[in-house]
């Protein structure tokens, strides 16, 4: 079946000493072979909107063997894939990072997926109430924490161990859900940890050893109020993980960890989590 190619945003290229070097915000590739010329004109009409049999037709020498190529590269995604009202927001880049990970050919079911999933919200809404409504545009079901066999269940707070701290860790250790935890800091956010269905850690075993050892971990006792000026890149970077999380493919760098994140002086720490021996939650899981 015809796909309809389309180049990740930004993607950058140019031909040099007869090899076409293509950077796209996941990967940088150098291209070699007779076709140089022909991917870097493909790259420039691939809009998404025009199918790969049309543009082969459109261009000289063009072949489908070369749109593959940029498949196969990864330099290239089947724009099939965005739900169309993620698209007519101009969301699409927050899924884009998810598309790179995953096979070209299974782009086209992303829409359906995505339609089948729900999010449980606990926790404060207000912070994420830009992720949901991100997440929605994409067809997702986004309830409460009381939504039946949520997908993925996202902790919002401001403030560590509330009430819905230890419901949404106790849904998570009963289900296949994945967990992602986040919350604003009064200079970024702290975003994880992220925990499969067959994480070894939970949420309880993170902060019994916070109590334990006051290391490894920090409770917060702050408020983050108002509009942060890093809100709308909070709100995309969760969005993103969200959408990895929802189509199975959870970065590395996440995956039983946190991400921490410093607005202002540009840093990220990744700390791990680990578990606690003969954790109440999770210790027999
Ligand atoms: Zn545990």
């Amino acid at each position: 079946m015809d796909s309809y190619p389309a180049a990740y945003s930004p993607t950058g290229y140019g031909i040099h000493d007869g090899e076409a070097v293509v950077r796209t915000p996941h990967t940088v590739k150098t291209l070699q072979g007779d076709g140089v010329d022909v991917i870097c004109e493909l790259l420039a009409v691939m809009d998404g909107t025009t199918a790969a049999s049309e543009l082969i037709d459109r261009i000289p020498e063009g072949d489908a063997e070369f749109i593959d190529l940029l498949y196969e590269a990864g330099l290239a995604y089947d724009a099939r894939a965005i739900p169309a009202e993620l698209k007519t927001e101009g969301w699409e880049g927050l899924l884009e990072p998810a598309l790179a990970t995953m096979a070209h050919a299974s782009h086209r079911d992303v829409p359906e997926r995505l339609a089948a999933c729900t999010v449980a919200v606990f926790g404060d809404r207000e912070p994420v109430s830009g992720v949901c409504s991100r997440l929605q545009a994409a067809g997702v079901s986004v309830g409460d924490g009381t939504a039946d066999d949520p997908d993925v269940i996202l902790l919002s707070e401001q403030l560590e161990r509330s009430e819905s701290w230890t419901d949404a860790n106790e849904q998570w250790a009963a289900s296949s859900a994945t967990l992602v935890k986040t919350r604003l800091t009064e200079t970024g956010w702290r975003l994880g940890p992220v925990l499969t269905a067959d994480a070894r850690a939970c949420l309880n075993c993170v902060y019994s050893r916070v109590d334990a050892n006051k290391a490894g971990g920090q409770l917060f006792t702050d408020v983050v109020t108002g509009d942060p000026p890093y809100m709308a890149a909070y709100t995309d970077t969760v969005t993103e993980i969200l959408f990895r999380a929802l189509l199975g493919v959870v970065p590395r760098y996440l995956d039983e960890q946190f991400a921490v994140y410093d607005h202002y002086e540009g840093r990220i720490d990744t700390p791990r989590v680990f578990a606690s021996p003969h954790c109440e939650v999770c210790d027999d899981a």
